[in-house]
C-alpha cells in the first residue's frame, strides 16, 4: 500500500468513525480549521488527562490557565510581533499562496512562477472592545503558543513557590497561528492545542537537574545540527559529551520520549532532531524537536523542547519594568557555591520548556496505531490503540438481538460502568460486523453475553489484537476488566 493511500485510508476511517470531521463541513470547510467527533473528543482528553498527571504528579508541577487573548505590549515584549513570521511567495498565475520553504521553484498547482519572498506574521488580530474615535489601545491578539500566559505571571507564580527554584508550571489549551497555506490536515492547524511546561531554572543549575540518574538510561535517537547522521546514544552519554547541552534539557528530553512511548507512539518511530542555528525561534539557546516518521509526511515534529534562556523574563521586565530577576541564591543548597562573593547578585531565571502539539500526536497516534489484515477474505481494519488512550475501553454486545440477551447484556453494560469502566452497548447487525465496528475504533476488549451466559452468568471477553476469547463470570468482570484482562491474552499473542 502506498503511503499516501495508507493515510487516506486512516483519515477516512477517522471521518467516517466520528474521531475527526473538517470544520464548517457543511459550508465547505476552510483549510486548516478542524473538529474533533465523540470518540476524537474522547481520545484527546483521555491524552490530556495523561500528559497532566504526567506533569503533576510525575513532576511535581502546577498547573494554571490563562487567556487565550493577550494584550499588544506581551506580545510586543515576547518578539512575537517582530519576529513571528514565515516567508511567503504567490504564484503569479493563479495567485495561490505557499510557504516559500515548503515549495520548489515553480507553482505546485499550476506550474506558474513565483513572486519574491515575503514576511507573513503568523498571529490572529483582534480587538478588545469598541474603537474610540481617536484609534489606540484595543489591539489583542490571539495567543500563538500558552507560554507567555506563564511567563507574565512569573512573579506571582514565584511568590506561590514561597521564591524557590526550580518550579515547574504547566498549561494545555488552544493557540492560533495563522499558517499561510495548511494543506496537512491535522498536522497544520491555524487553531491547535498546545500542552506546555516551563521550567523555571537558575542558570548556573542548569547542569544538575536532581532527578538524571532516572532517566539517564534512556536511550535516543538523536539528530545534531552538526552531524549528517542520526546517533543512538544513552541521555547520559549525550550530556557527557555536551551532545545535549545540560542535564535539564536532556532530563526533559527523556520524559518527552517516555510519554510519547506511554500512549503509543513507537519509539522506532521517534527521534530527536535539534535545530540549525537558523531555524531556531527567535527567543531559543537551544532546540530539539521529537519527530515522528509519518508514513505520508515523513518526519514531523510533534514536540519542541526549547531551552529558551531568560529571553522572555528579561524581554517582560524590561517591557513593564517590573523586575522578574531573583537573586542568585534562590535555588537553596545546590546553589551554596555560586553564593561566595554574589550574595547581592541577582540573575533572571531560565526556561526550559516541553512544547506538546496534541494534535500531531494524534495523528501520529492513528497513523501508528492503524493496522490492516485479510480475515476470511474480508478486510479487517485496526486501530491499536492502547488501552489507556482508548475512546471504548470496553464493548458489551448481546450475541444476537433477542430479548433475553439484550436484557441481560444491558445489566452487564451498566454494572461495568457503575465500575467507571467506559463502555458502549450495541446490539445492531451481525456480531462479526459488531466486532470489525469495535475493532475499527480501537476498543480494547468486547464482552459478548450469550445463551450459556444465561445458564452460568459467564460472559467471553474478546481481544481486538490477538481476536481470542476467554470465558470469566460476571461477578469477577469489573476486577478482570480493570485490572489483568491483558495477562489473560498475553500468551496467546
Ligand atoms: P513550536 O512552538 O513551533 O515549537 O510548536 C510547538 C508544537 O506545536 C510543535 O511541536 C507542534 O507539535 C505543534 N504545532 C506547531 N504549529 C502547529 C500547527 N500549525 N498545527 C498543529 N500543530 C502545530
Amino acid at each position: 500500500m502506498t503511503a499516501a493511500r495508507r493515510e487516506d485510508e486512516v483519515m477516512e476511517l477517522a471521518r467516517r468513525r466520528g474521531f475527526i470531521w473538517a470544520a464548517f463541513e457543511i459550508y465547505g470547510g476552510a483549510s486548516g480549521f478542524f473538529d474533533y467527533g465523540p470518540l476524537g473528543a474522547a481520545l484527546k482528553r483521555k491524552i490530556e488527562s495523561l500528559w497532566r498527571e504526567f506533569y503533576t504528579l510525575g513532576e511535581g508541577f502546577y498547573e494554571i490557565e490563562t487567556t487565550t487573548i493577550g494584550i499588544r505590549d506581551v506580545f510586543d515584549a515576547s518578539g512575537h510581533l517582530e519576529c513571528f513570521m514565515d516567508k511567503m511567495v504567490e504564484c503569479k498565475k493563479c495567485h495561490s499562496l505557499f510557504r516559500a520553504d515548503h515549495v520548489g521553484e515553480r507553482c505546485p498547482d499550476c506550474g506558474g512562477e513565483f513572486s519574491e519572498p515575503q514576511d507573513f506574521n503568523l498571529m490572529f488580530k483582534t480587538r478588545i472592545g469598541a474603537v474610540t474615535s481617536v484609534g489606540g489601545k484595543s489591539e489583542a491578539y490571539l495567543r500563538p503558543e500558552t507560554a507567555q500566559g506563564m511567563f507574565v505571571n512569573f512573579p506571582r507564580l514565584l511568590r506561590f513557590h514561597r521564591n524557590k527554584l526550580p518550579f515547574g508550571i504547566i498549561q494545555i489549551g488552544r493557540a492560533y497561528r495563522n499558517e499561510i497555506s495548511p494543506r496537512q490536515g491535522i498536522i497544520r492547524l491555524r487553531e491547535f492545542t498546545l500542552a506546555e511546561a516551563e521550567v523555571f531554572v537558575l542558570p548556573h543549575e542548569k547542569n544538575k537537574h536532581p532527578r538524571f540518574h532516572e532517566v539517564e538510561d534512556v536511550v535516543m535517537r538523536l539528530k545534531p545540527n552538526y552531524m549528517d547522521e542520526e546517533i543512538e546514544i544513552t541521555v547520559k552519554e549525550a550530556v557527557e559529551r555536551k551532545i545535549i547541552a545540560h542535564e535539564y534539557l536532556g532530563y526533559h528530553m527523556a520524559r518527552v520520549q517516555q510519554f510519547l512511548e506511554k500512549i503509543g507512539i513507537p519509539v522506532e518511530r521517534l527521534r530527536f532532531r535539534q535545530h540549525e542555528h537558523d531555524e531556531m525561534a527567535h527567543y531559543a539557546e537551544d532546540c530539539w524537536d521529537a519527530e515522528f516518521l509519518s508514513d505520508r509526511f515523513g518526519w514531523v515534529e510533534i514536540v519542541g523542547i526549547a531551552d529558551r534562556g531568560d529571553y522572555d523574563l528579561s524581554a517582560h521586565s524590561r517591557k513593564a519594568k517590573v523586575d522578574m530577576s531573583v537573586p542568585v541564591v534562590t535555588g537553596g543548597e545546590e546553589a551554596e557555591g555560586a553564593r561566595e562573593g554574589n550574595e547581592n547578585l541577582s540573575v533572571f531565571p531560565h526556561v526550559i520548556e516541553p512544547s506538546y502539539g496534541i494534535d500531531r500526536i494524534i495523528y501520529a497516534l492513528l497513523e501508528s496505531s492503524f493496522y490492516k489484515e485479510e480475515v476470511r477474505g474480508e478486510v479487517r481494519r485496526v486501530l491499536r490503540f492502547k488501552r489507556c488512550v482508548a475512546p471504548v475501553e470496553v464493548a458489551v454486545l448481546p450475541l444476537l438481538n433477542r430479548k433475553e440477551l439484550v436484557n441481560k447484556a444491558k445489566e452487564v453494560f451498566q454494572m461495568i460502568r457503575s465500575h467507571g469502566i467506559f463502555a458502549e452497548y450495541d446490539a445492531s447487525g451481525s456480531i462479526g460486523r459488531r466486532y470489525r465496528r469495535q475493532d475499527e475504533i480501537g476498543t480494547p476488549y468486547c464482552v459478548t453475553i450469550d445463551y450459556e451466559t444465561l445458564e452460568n452468568d459467564t460472559v467471553t471477553i474478546r481481544d481486538r489484537d490477538s481476536m481470542k476469547q476467554v470465558r470469566v463470570s460476571i461477578a469477577e468482570l469489573p476486577a478482570k476488566l480493570r485490572g489483568d484482562v491483558e495477562s489473560m491474552f498475553t500468551f496467546s499473542r
